[in-house]
């Protein structure tokens, strides 16, 4: 069964001795194996945490659903010699620790890249983040005026009280340029009308990109706010693994056999063993149905929340059991096309503000690494689809998905239907953590009744219901394994948006919740 070697009764210093005891019932959980640390979910998260207790000659087991692959969000994913990742990831982080990280596992495997990434409307590329000269020019005069005009009645009479996204943008912008950029992308994004979203998302996510601003920033070429710091949407460099981001996952669970810890696929973790005070094991099942029992000392979960409560054995309280079913998820596929043109555009990704299309995205692989493609006389483009799981787009089957993402890279020019030589579909559950209203009372209904369980820890992502990075997750994991080496006693819910964490005292101000999201305008608000 495992995909490892058993390490059979190896004692590594300070570790409890894992050993594997082969069962004769097949049907049963027919392997039993012990290990100090036991981690559900292979994702950055998850292997962070198992390469930083595998530093420390800790044992460790790293179990992964998937059957072949790791890295989980942060995959690449290949199709015929085409590599492409779940979403272009960049490698972006304020985090010298991180960054450090980084650096120790995939050393100059790294390429540094320069970001283009322009909006596209009506055949014509946009910069981005916007800058409303260079949109005017390009609109043309008719749309320049209309554009003008609505931006002078918006500062005449802007709304008030500005309770939504949709109000704080045509505040800014005026009506016409928020229908042309911001409307239709957003929405497809988030799944809710604009006009849901609260005030409060648009002014932290947009901050730094008022027209005046845009404007003075165009003429003095200025990349830096007031306090020296680079404001997010602008990084224009940025780190990239030549292989794609799965290379780094790859090394990273690579680096952990080599130190003596265990990363085993086809693991899903279905069951979560405890007894009210702790975690005793977690059980999975592999595509066979074959079953596993993990025993261990210590616990680190990265799965969804959701699936984390469903799993418990026995089950968790009613009102705790309530409160998980009621997070939400967004989800995410991808098309894969390829084209069989050397060049299609420069950009690394594309914003699609096109009317009449679905797609949201699209990727230009070969521009995040030449590596990317076997073939440099053709191009693979990721068609991006953000939708609900079980929704007519995720649900379609994959050849009409296919069908479609031809169709429309044909009906905005991007290229000709009759390049696009093949393709292939990728679905994401759970790609983005949703914060609605009720989000965080639940989540602290869950975590109060998970505190009981003294030896599990969670970090990563869905792991915590945060919209985190890559850097953020793995800062959650490092933090939540310093915690199992006894190294200090950190609470991961207290890591920010910049991967740094902080202490009790830090006040109320400070941001703990993850990178940012827009909430729907009841609960921004009742807060
Ligand atoms: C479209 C998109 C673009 C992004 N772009 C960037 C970017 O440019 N830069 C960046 O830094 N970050 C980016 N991110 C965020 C990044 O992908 C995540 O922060 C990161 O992958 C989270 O790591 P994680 O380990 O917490 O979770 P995941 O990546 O979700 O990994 C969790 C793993 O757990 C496994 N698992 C789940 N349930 C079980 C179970 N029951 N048993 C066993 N295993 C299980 C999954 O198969 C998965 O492998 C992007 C995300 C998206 C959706």
């Amino acid at each position: 069964m495992g995909t490892d070697t058993p390490q059979s009764h190896r004692v590594r210093g300070g570790s409890l001795p894992h050993h594997w005891t082969r069962v004769d019932d097949p049907t049963a959980e027919s392997v039993v194996a012990s290990y100090e640390t036991v981690i559900a979910g292979g994702g950055p998260a998850g292997l962070t945490a198992g390469y930083e207790l595998a530093k420390h000659g800790r044992g460790a087991v790293v179990l992964e659903a998937d059957p072949r692959m790791v890295g989980g969000i942060s995959r690449t994913d290949e199709y015929k010699g085409y590599r492409f990742d779940i979403g272009g990831h960049r490698f972006f982080s304020k985090s010298s620790e991180i960054n450090a990280l980084w650096q120790e596992i995939l050393g100059d495997e790294f390429v540094t890249r320069t970001r283009l990434s322009r909006i596209y409307y009506r055949r014509k590329f946009f910069h981005y983040p916007l800058k409303p000269l260079d949109a005017l020019v390009k609109l043309g005069p008719v749309r320049a005026a209309r554009i003008v005009l609505s931006y002078a009645k918006a500062r005449l009479r802007p709304i008030a009280p500005e309770r939504s996204f949709e109000d704080w943008v045509v505040n800014r912008f005026g009506r016409e340029l928020f229908a042309t950029f911001f409307k239709s992308y957003t929405e497809k994004v988030w799944g809710m009308s604009t006009s849901e979203m609260s005030a409060d998302w648009a002014a932290q996510r947009i901050k730094g990109l008022s027209l005046t601003k845009a404007v003075l920033g165009a003429l003095l070429g200025g990349r830096k706010s007031k306090r020296g710091e680079v404001i997010k949407t602008l990084i224009e460099e940025f780190q990239y693994p030549r292989l794609g981001p799965g290379q780094m996952w790859e090394t990273a669970r690579d680096r952990i056999r080599e130190l003596g810890g265990a990363v085993h696929n086809d693991r899903r973790v279905v069951r979560i063993e405890h007894d009210g005070s702790a975690v005793r094991a977690f059980l999975t099942v592999d595509a066979q149905g074959r079953r596993c029992r993990y025993h261990g000392n210590h616990f680190l979960s990265t799965m969804p929340i959701r699936e984390l409560i469903r799993a418990m054995d026995p089950p968790a309280p009613p009102e705790v059991v309530r409160a998980a079913e009621s997070l939400r998820y967004r989800d995410f596929l991808s098309v894969v096309l390829i084209v069989n043109r050397a060049e299609t555009f420069p950009d690394t990704w594309i914003y699609i503000h096109e009317p009449d299309v679905l797609v949201g995205r699209i990727q230009n692989f070969k521009n995040w690494s030449p590596d990317m493609v076997p073939d440099h006389s053709r191009s693979s483009l990721g068609m991006e689809y953000f939708c609900f799981e079980g929704d007519n787009l995720w649900t379609m089957a994959d050849s009409d998905l296919v069908a479609l993402g031809r169709r429309e890279i044909d009906a905005i020019g991007l290229a000709r239907a009759e390049d696009v030589v093949d393709g292939c579909v990728v679905r994401m559950p759970k790609a983005y953590p949703v914060y609605d209203d009720v989000y965080q009372d639940h989540l602290a209904v869950i975590r109060r009744w998970l505190a009981s369980l003294g030896n599990l820890e969670l970090a990563g992502r869905n792991g915590m219901h945060k919209y985190n990075n890559q850097d953020h997750s793995m800062m959650t994991a490092l933090l939540a394994a310093r915690n199992i080496l006894g190294l200090g006693r950190y609470d991961t819910w207290k890591v920010n948006t910049d991967a740094e964490y902080h202490e009790d005292g830090d006040g109320p101000g400070s941001d703990r919740t993850g990178r940012l999201v827009p909430r729907r305008v009841a609960a921004a608000e009742a807060s």
